[in-house]
């Protein structure tokens, strides 16, 4: 079976792992930089980016973070996983950094508080199935992508996954409403 990391700093952890599991993959909690060593991919999950970000940083684990999928360890950042893999934040908070890994911009609180929580079905332009069942929590949007940055999914017009080669950045909780056609399109990038 594929070895998926989640990143388990802060957030929700235990529903990604869950969710993997039940695709038939094994689910290793990351909490510092050896448990990298021999994943065959990697969720970073929702949460609170910049307490994230600083945990990151904390524990060790910024550096060999941008080293592993640098070096095309599959990735899947949810919410707060995406606004850590984005090039830039348009509005970070104080002293937030994120890993760059993902040639996009995005907005932690562009959707405003009406419409930044709601579950919709959202239709999905991946391998990994036509249609994605979301769950939007405080969730980011796409404000800019880079050359080379294939958008998945749109909500109310705007971007709420992407993918960039083996980077996939998706703004919604797919772990929530138990839908796995977004966990299944990373298991289909691993080799
Ligand atoms: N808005 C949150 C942040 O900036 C993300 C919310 C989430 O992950 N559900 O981290």
């Amino acid at each position: 079976a594929p070895v998926i990391g989640v990143l388990a700093l802060q957030g929700g952890v235990a529903e990604h792992a869950r969710l993997l599991e039940s695709l038939g993959a094994e689910a290793r909690l990351v909490r510092r930089p050896g448990d990298l060593t021999g994943l065959d991919g990697l969720v970073l999950p929702g949460g609170e980016s910049s307490t994230i970000d600083r945990l990151t940083r904390l524990f060790g684990l910024r550096e060999p973070l941008i080293e592993a999928v640098a070096g095309g360890l599959p990735v899947l950042g949810t919410c707060a996983g995406l606004i850590l893999l984005a090039a830039e934040i348009d509005d970070p908070a104080p002293g937030q950094q994120s890993l760059g890994l993902l040639d996009v911009a995005v907005s932690r609180n562009a959707f405003g508080s009406q419409a930044a929580s709601a579950e919709v079905t959202l239709p999905w332009d991946g391998v990994g199935g036509e249609s994605v069942r979301a769950a939007f929590i405080r969730a980011p949007i796409v404000t800019r992508t880079g050359p080379g940055v294939e958008v998945l999914a749109r909500h109310e017009g705007r971007v709420v996954a992407v993918r960039s080669g083996t980077v996939l950045g998706i703004s919604f909780h797919p772990e929530l409403t138990g839908d796995a056609t977004v966990h299944g399109e990373l298991l289909g990038m691993v080799r």
